[in-house]
């Protein structure tokens, strides 16, 4: 779920996951904003996720991690220390 180019996503890096909300059974996909739909970022935020609720779209699935890197600086081929981040 992006309009970034190649190279222009966490995801082309390993820096980003999509997820989705299940129901408790496990047997369905839970699309409508709940709860549930800020719970999983605030806690995924916490540990040093930012979370897709970006200015110029809403992408409530994506998490992502570049430990303050931007996307340029990983084209450069710097990468983040996610171990540091995570202590
Ligand atoms: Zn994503």
């Amino acid at each position: 779920m992006t309009y970034a180019r190649v190279g222009q996503s966490l995801h082309n890096y390993g820096l980003a996951v999509d997820f989705i909300i299940v129901s408790d059974d496990g047997k369905r996909a839970l699309w409508t904003e709940e709860e549930k739909w800020t719970r999983v970022p605030a806690i995924a935020k916490s540990l040093v996720f930012v979370w897709g609720d970006f200015e110029s779209f809403r992408d409530f699935p994506h998490l992502g991690m570049s430990g303050g890197l931007s996307t340029r600086d990983l084209q450069k081929r710097f990468r983040p220390s996610l171990f540091q981040e995570l202590r």
